[in-house]
Formats: C-alpha cells, structure tokens, sequence
C-alpha cells in the first residue's frame, strides 16, 4: 500500500501529445554499453522500466558521424540503420508501461571525430573544449548550420520511427553544439548567430522549433538545459542568462529537464554535496513556465520528493544515480516499502565507469550492467536448491551482500564478525568527513538480514578453522578483508621499505582511532593508493587540529578521483583548511620525501608518517579450512580474495552468492558481436 503522503508520485503527468504514468523519470544518463553493446543498453532501461520508472530516457545519441563522441560509447541514430535497434529498446521500454524518450545530440566542440575522421565544428574556430586533445573546431558557416538542422531533424524523424515518446533537444553540461552556440565563452560569431543573446539563442530556439515540426504534436518534445554553470566564473547564472534562456523559450517545449553544469557539478558526489543539491539553482523554472520541468539531485528520500511536488518545486523527480542504484525505487515506494531503497550513496563509482568508456557498475547494485550478459536481475535472485544452511564470516560489504543474496533466494545463514559493530570497512570509512552516506552499504543489507527469520548475525564473534570446521554448514563463504601495509608497499613501490624504527601509521589505524597527539600533532599522509581513503585522513586528521602534509609520487592529487569527478574538490578542500599538499614527492627509505622534479629532499623527521599503500588480504582461514572443511565447500568473497574498492567487494559478495546458489562457479557470460562482420572467403 502506498503511504498517503508519496500517493502524489503516483500521479500521471501530461507532456504534451502524451501522458507520463507517474513522477519517477529516468533521465538520460550514460550507460557505458552505447551504440555497439545495444543487448546491455536495453536490458539496463527495460529494469528501469519494470522497476516502475514512469518514463525511461536514452543518453546521450549522435545524430551523425560529425558528432563522434568516442571513445566514449554513446548512442548512436546516424541513419536508418540504426532504427531497428531503437525500436527494440523503446518497445522493451514501454512494453513495461513506461514512456520511452531520447536525447538526440550533437557534441559540437565537444566531438572528437576520432573515429570518423570528420572536422570537428562549432560556433567558431577554437580549439575543442578538452585541453588535452590536440585538435580544433571549424567555425561553421550558414550552409554548416543549415545542414546541421537537417541533420538533427532527420535524427527526430527517425526517433519517431523508431517509436520513442519524447524527443529531446539537448543544450546541457557544455556537451552540445547549442550550448556552445548559446555561450559568449565559445561563440564569437558576427553574423546572425552571434554577438547578442537573441542571436546566440537562435541557434537553440529554430532547433526546438524544427524538432516540435518533426513531432507534428504526436510525440513530446523536452529541452535539456543547464540553468546554472557554477563551476565557471563567466558560465550560466540564474540571474543571467541561464534564466533568460528559460524565460525566452518558456512555453515552447513539452518538458523543460534542468540541471546545472559541468558534470562534475551535476553529478556532485555525497562527500561534497546533499540530496537536493541542485534545487537552488533550478527550482525558479516553474515560476517562469507552465509546462512540467524534471529536474534532479540524487533524490532517494521519497518524502523529500513528495514536497518537492507537493511545494511546486519540481513536476517530476528525475534520477540518474538513484536508477542506478535502485531502478526498483518507484515500485518500492507504490507498494509501501520505502525502507527497502538501495539509496544511492553518492560515490560516483558509476561516473568513474563512464570515465573509462566502460559499462556502468554501482557501488550498491552489483546486477548493473549484468541484466543481459549474466541474466542478473536486482530483485530476483536465484531459487535455492533446497533449504540449505550456510556460515558468512565477516559482516563488511561483500559478506553482508552475500548472506543479503543467499537469503532472499530461501537458504539459511549465520553471519559473524569479531568486531561490535556490522559493516566492516564501511562502519569505519564513514566516519570520515563527507563519507557517511556510505552506511547505506551496510543499512541496507543489514536491514534485509535482520527483518530474515533465516538470518543469524553474531557480533564479537571471532571465528577460528575449528569453531568454522564444527558449524557443518553447506557452503563457508570467507568475507574477511584486507589489512593496509605498512612496509612501503603501494601502486608505484613493490618492494618492502625500511621505514625505521619510528611508528608507521597505517588507514586501520586511523579508522580504528590509533593515532598519537590528536590536537597539535603533525602528520604526514603518503599516498600511494590514489583513491580517496588518503584525503579523507589527511581531511580527518586536520579536522582534528594536527598539521597535515599530503605527499604522493604521482603528479596528481588523488590521480584516480579524476574519475569520480571529485579531484578538483578534493584539492580546493583540502587547501581551503590548510593541508599542504606535496605531488612528485617519492617515499624513500630513511623516511624522507624525495620530489621527483627537482630531486630535493624533504625529511619527515619527527612528524608522523601514514603509510596509504596497497593492501593485504586476511585469508588464512582458507588455508586452513580447506584441509579440514573441503576447499569445494569454502569460498572467498570481497577483500580477502582480492582487495579492491567496495564496489568490487559488494560485486564479489553477490557473485559468490550466486555461484553457491547455481552451484557453478559463475564465471561465464554472453558476450556482444556486431553481426555484421562477414570473413572474407
Ligand atoms: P570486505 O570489503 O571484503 O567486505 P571488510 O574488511 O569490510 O571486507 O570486512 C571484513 C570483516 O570481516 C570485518 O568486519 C572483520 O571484523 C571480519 N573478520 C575478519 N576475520 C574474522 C574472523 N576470523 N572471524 C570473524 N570476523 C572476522
Ligand atoms: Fe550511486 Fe555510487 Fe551507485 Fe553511482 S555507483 S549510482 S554514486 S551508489
């Protein structure tokens, strides 16, 4: 039963020509799969679909090869081809009840046309808008544009064909030819298109008008904007021209979808920004039209939701990340069981994905992206082959996902952990700044444990080769962890360190509160990890009043968080409360700091030194156990098979559950082929 007070999401809201059945909308995010993996794409916004996600959006898809985005894998509608494979995406969309709708694009300067050769155009003759490729735009002239409006428009009428619902016209996160048209910043025409507003909107404003023509009122029609460019000192404002945008086209599409640019402000993680994070730049929208606006914010409380619709903040609640994490989100909240949303926790692992031109995965859905090529669904494991009983050692991400696994497919199982409290890495690593969104890990999994009366948990259980050998349980999954070294051992050292006599802090001993002198000290964190664990301490640690250098040898400050679009926060926060930050600076035996440029050296001396390297897995017990339990009936899950990020222990902790539950090893999966490639004879 719905809660009365969520029955308002439930509402069907007109967009034009057609009618969304309800406010959860699955806004355009990248998947990862593209044009070239369409039985992943597919499978990924059909779950959306089932999930109960009232309309379900395409992302981002070329209109022609003059807009190659690769190597990142959009989508792709460059020519008739390319409608049979839509359509199979909207019919298993809207086979499910939901809307199916695409955003149509052009990357303008943001196209790289590696792999079609093609000019790269624009507005005018500048570089592209990514310094590290070496290329430029040509500026288009008025047979280019003419020949671009064709182009979209043809990309509109082969959308309608394929069957889609909404079309969209997108001008978002600097990744489209419209917003380049739109900005002083990259338009330095002299013609009809540049110089005043009412020029460089006219570019935007003649393609919705083109688009709204190909619908021809059958088929709805939504503007992608970013209101607000705040990253950006001379970027869109809202009481600038982000709104004078809106107001100039306010009644002209079916659907305004706002948000705020660049990506790494729209998809701010949970350690720089809360849920709700973009209403104050968009939510003037639906003062300035009538028509509906979506917009988002990693929204997965559903009475937050609720009053934004409720207060006339927003008409639909977009979500990409919260989809991701929980594409059952809508249907969970329908049918009154709003606590048990896998929320989002905002880590952008997802991103980090995408940054790699990979399949999406999710730190707290581990079936993304394995709907078609393992047949993984969220919602529905595996049938247990009988009632079986099975002993999880270890409560961190990838035993809690295990056991959460083993149960729902109708097995018994015991949990134990020797420490207080569940949720191993993850109870500790939340409690560094910016990170405690991330007990949604554990609270989830732990919720479904304990509301299980298949479920033991044993806590301050530490667990021996004989208390396991005694247990007789069918399967012993061993989710025991990793340990952080302290011997100097990270991703650009393999070789032990003599790091002298001196304490050598390490992240357990942080998390686990064993450090000296806490007000006043003076530390030095060393990372040679590269992921977010070593800022965060460095963050804690001068939180708690010591005097706090960042050194690493790479020339980046937390390299991989590039990936998460966080690297630029992490530097203006760490600076903003004073750490030193220290990159080229190599870890030498001896306890000194050599800078990699210059080759001065620096003495940690007396200061303390936190070692953030590589990682040990604690998997003695296996060794043990399989002489006298049977290495067939013990499997490792998570850090202790591997150590890895908590993504990968979740992923792990469900793999290994699945391969108990199939009794196969779960290796395997299909794969994708263009077909058509035909050998030569
Ligand atoms: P992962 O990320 O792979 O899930 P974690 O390090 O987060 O790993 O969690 C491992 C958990 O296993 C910790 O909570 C730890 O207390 C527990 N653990 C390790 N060894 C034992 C043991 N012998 N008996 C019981 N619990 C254990
Ligand atoms: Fe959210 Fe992290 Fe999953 Fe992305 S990877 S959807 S940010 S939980």
């Amino acid at each position: 039963m719905t809660e009365p007070g969520h029955a308002i999401l439930f509402e069907p809201v007109r967009l034009g020509p057609v009618t969304a059945p309800n406010r959860f909308y699955a806004v355009p995010h990248a998947t990862g799969h593209g044009w070239a993996q369409p039985g992943g794409a597919i499978a990924l916004r059909a779950m959306k679909a089932e999930g109960g996600w009232g309309t379900v959006a395409v992302q981002m898809s070329e209109i022609g090869p003059d807009s190659d985005m690769a190597n990142h894998p959009m989508e792709r509608i460059w020519d008739d081809r390319d409608i049979a494979r839509h359509a199979a995406q909207v019919e298993a969309i809207k086979i499910r009840g939901s809307l199916a709708a695409i955003e149509l694009a052009h990357g303008g300067m943001r196209a790289r046309n590696l792999t079609t050769g093609l000019p790269v155009s624009g507005p005018s003759g500048l570089p592209v808008l990514r310094p590290e490729v070496p290329c430029q735009a040509r500026a288009m002239d008025l047979a280019d544009i003419k020949a671009f409006r064709a182009s979209h428009r043809a990309a509109a009428r082969r959308a309608i064909d394929a069957g889609y619902d909404i079309i969209y016209v997108y001008a978002a996160h600097d990744l489209s030819i419209l917003s380049h048209f739109l900005s002083p910043n990259t338009n330095f025409r002299t013609d009809q298109y540049g110089g005043t507003f009412r020029n460089r909107l006219r570019l935007l404003r003649e393609v919705v008008e083109d688009t709204l023509d190909a619908a021809a009122g059958e088929r709805a029609v939504a503007l992608r904007f970013s209101v607000a460019e705040p990253e950006k000192p001379e970027g869109l404002a809202i009481d600038g021209e982000g709104r004078d945008v809106v107001e100039a086209l306010a009644e002209l599409p079916d659907l305004w979808d706002v948000n705020i640019s660049g990506w790494s402000s729209d998809s701010a993680t949970a350690r720089f920004a809360d849920e709700g994070f973009q209403l104050p730049f968009t939510d003037f929208v639906k003062s300035v039209t009538t028509k509906p606006v979506v917009g988002v914010g990693r929204f997965t409380s559903p009475d937050f939701m609720a009053s934004l619709i409720r207060n006339g903040r927003l008409d639909l609640v977009g979500g990409a990340r919260p989809s991701i994490a929980d594409p059952f989100l809508p249907k969970k909240i329908r049918e009154g069981r709003s606590d048990e949303i896998r929320e989002c926790i905002g880590c952008n692992v997802c991103v980090s994905m995408d940054s790699y031109g990979l399949p999406v995965r999710c730190t707290q859905n581990p079936t993304v992206s394995e709907e078609w090529r393992r047949g993984w669904h969220p919602e529905s494991p595996p049938i247990s082959r009988g009632r079986r009983s099975h002993l999880v050692i270890g409560a961190g991400p990838a035993g809690l996902e295990c056991a959460r696994v083993l149960l729902a497919a109708g097995d018994k199982v015991t949990v134990a952990d020797s420490a207080a409290e569940a949720g191993g890495r993850i109870a500790k690593e939340a409690r560094l700044p910016g990170l405690a969104t991330w007990r949604r890990v554990r609270d989830y999994r732990i919720r479904y444990i304990e509301s299980s009366a298949d479920a033991e948990l044993y806590l301050r259980s530490h667990m021996a080769a004989e208390d396991i050998a005694d247990f007789g349980a069918d399967a012993v999954v061993l989710a025991t962890g990793a340990k952080w070294r302290g011997d100097g051992v990270g991703s650009t050292n393999f070789r032990t360190m003599n790091l002298g006599r001196r304490s050598v802090y390490t992240p357990d001993d942080i998390l686990d509160g064993r450090i000296p002198e806490m007000a006043g000290g003076e530390s030095v964190v060393y990372d040679d990890d590269h992921f977010y664990i070593a800022s965060a301490i460095a963050e804690a640690l001068r939180m708690a009043g010591q005097n706090v250098t960042y050194a690493t040898p790479l020339p980046q400050i937390s390299a991989w968080t590039e990936n998460t679009l966080e690297q630029s926060r992490i530097i203006e926060r760490l600076s903003s409360i004073g750490v030193e930050l220290m990159p080229n600076a190599k870890l030498e035996s001896g306890l000194s700091l050599a800078n990699r440029l210059t080759g001065e050296y620096s003495e940690i001396g007396s200061r303390n030194l936190v070692f953030v390297g590589a990682r040990i897995p604690v998997d003695g017990l296996k060794r043990e156990l399989d002489l006298t339990v049977g290495a067939s009936r013990v499997r490792l899950a998570g850090d202790c098979l591997v150590p890895g990020i908590i993504q990968a222990a979740v992923y792990s902790g469900h793999q290994v559950a699945r391969s108990i539950l199939e009794g196969i090893p779960n290796d395997g999966f299909k794969r994708e082929f263009i077909q058509s490639f035909v050998p030569a004879a």
